[in-house]
């Protein structure tokens, strides 16, 4: 029998938010989509990232908010945790949000393959039932999974990833989180405000990397004072499981060992390419197993782009949102400008929380820029004091002009009460490449936790209402 393959516009290897980006993005431009999906779109973010480990910090704020309701004169009983209901409850968001995009996808008219495509010459994409789909365009989008280490094989029971924590049927009473990077933190956070005993184990001198030093010491003060353990500088070197099987014993640094109920590596996460075909082809991947491509996204197979957590950009998934638009427009003939990945938005829902944009003090110093900075403590804001949350600071990097005054916004650092919603303007200012007198007069709303973005640029025209 001889199989033709059914002709698309777009083919799509992989319906997280780069493919499904894409494919709304493409359907609603009346192209005719096609995303082949190995389990479920939405992918990473919405069934294994994003979506579930934001939930579970949520539960965490909710037992803290309960737990320091006293302060507020309220009287509410000790709590508890039923750890399966406050699974249930992520499990009905996720589901929510999962059926909301099948249907948004249907009613672009994207036709969704089960199963692994692999993308061979001439734009053919098989799926493993031998369907097989050819694109004018092909879009691989087939993301990433977590990174484990040797001698930490991940069993589900002690040894967990992102994968296996957002599944947990209770919580551990102790746990070591191997990795101080925003995922690490998120969990090591979350565990924490849930009851765990936590540490953190990680190798680079700081956790946090990548987040101006300012901000990361916050972090620091606040999960020390919260108990949570912070060892830097630290390599693990395996683990011994008791032999009750329920708990194990890291080791780590000179010597060192710490016996826990689970241990959550979290070192990053690896491109998943091994499964996409490629053979005939001129798509190209790199060592580390990123399928290779130009600002522009576009493969070495002509009509052939890539999005999203297996090309070597920013691992978010706004970023898979922008790049999978990105696509498209090339293939609408639009005039596109690539993504500027040194000021995308970065949110980590730790608490306190962090978010930024553009460049940290130390980066644009190494970049060789000479900066003036302002910082503004949350400490000062009344909307902070009311919320009970005084913990945090709004740092703005300027660039230093020829007469010493602060010039164009390089970057804006927050950390402290609800700063992933706060980061929009300094998104726009960073974005605009504004300067302080350009933004300044823009009026915050009082009382606003967002004043103190406001006070902060405010000071950097040297005009600061209550910052110095
Ligand atoms: P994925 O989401 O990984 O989707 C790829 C899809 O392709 C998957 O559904 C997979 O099944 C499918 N697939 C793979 N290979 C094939 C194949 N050959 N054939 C068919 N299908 C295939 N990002 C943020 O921006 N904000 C956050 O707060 C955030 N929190 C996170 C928290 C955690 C715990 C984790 C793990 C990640 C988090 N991320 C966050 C990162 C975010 O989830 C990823 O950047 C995003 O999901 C990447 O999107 P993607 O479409 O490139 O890949």
């Amino acid at each position: 029998m001889v199989l033709t393959a059914q002709e698309f516009d777009v083919v799509i290897i992989g319906g997280g938010p780069a493919g499904y980006a894409a494919a709304l993005h493409g359907g609603l431009a009346g192209l005719n989509i096609a995303v082949v999906e190995k389990e479920k779109v939405g992918g990473t973010c919405l069934h294994r990232g994003c979506i579930p480990a934001k939930e579970f910090l949520e539960t965490a704020a909710v037992y803290r908010t309960v737990t320091g309701a006293k302060e507020f004169g309220i009287v509410a009983d000790p709590p508890g945790i039923e750890f399966a209901q406050s699974q249930a409850r992520k499990q009905k968001v996720v589901d929510q949000l999962w059926k909301g995009l099948q249907g948004l996808m249907k009613k672009r008219k994207v036709t969704t393959f089960p199963g692994t495509g692999r993308l061979g010459a001439d734009h053919l994409v098989t799926v493993d039932d031998g369907t097989e789909l050819r694109g004018k365009w092909v879009i691989i989008a087939s993301g990433s999974v977590p990174r484990t280490i040797p001698g930490f094989e991940v069993d589900g029971r002690l040894v967990l990833t992102s994968d296996e924590v957002l599944d947990l049927e209770h919580l551990p009473a102790s746990a070591v989180v191997i990795g101080g990077g925003a995922i690490g933190c998120e969990f090591a956070s979350m565990l924490s405000d849930l009851g765990s005993q936590v540490t953190i184990l990680e190798g680079l001198p700081k956790i946090l990397p990548g987040c101006d030093k300012d901000v990361a010491d916050v972090v620091v003060r606040s999960f020390k004072k919260r108990g949570i353990d912070i060892r830097t500088g630290v390599t693990v070197t395996g683990h011994r499981p008791a032999a009750d099987g329920r708990t194990t014993t890291v080791q780590f640094g000179d010597g060192e060992e710490i016996t826990v109920e689970a241990v959550v590596v979290s070192v990053g996460r690896r491109p998943l390419s091994e499964e996409l075909g490629l053979q005939g082809t001129a798509v190209e991947v790199d060592e580390r197993g990123f399928v290779k491509v130009d600002d522009h996204l576009r493969t070495g197979e002509p009509g052939v782009f890539a999005c999203g957590d297996i090309v070597a950009t920013p691992q978010l998934a706004h970023v898979g949102f922008a790049e999978g638009m990105l696509a498209i427009d090339q293939m609408l003939g639009d005039d596109v400008v690539p993504v500027d990945y040194t000021k995308v938005p970065w949110c980590i829902y730790c608490h306190p929380e962090v978010a930024f944009a553009g460049l940290s003090e130390e980066a644009a110093r190494e970049a060789g820029y000479d900066v003036v900075t302002k910082k503004d403590p949350y400490g000062g804001n009344g909307r902070a004091l009311i919320v009970g949350e005084p913990d945090g600071l709004v740092k703005v990097i300027c660039e230093k002009t020829a007469d010493g005054k602060a010039g164009r916004i390089l970057g804006v650092h927050m950390v402290g009460p609800w700063v992933t919603e706060q980061l929009g303007q300094a998104y726009l200012s960073v974005n605009w490449e504004a300067t302080p007198q350009e933004v300044a007069p823009f009026v915050q709303p009082h009382p606003t936790l967002s004043e103190t973005f406001g006070e902060t640029i405010l000071a950097l025209t040297g005009r600061g209402l209550h910052v110095g």
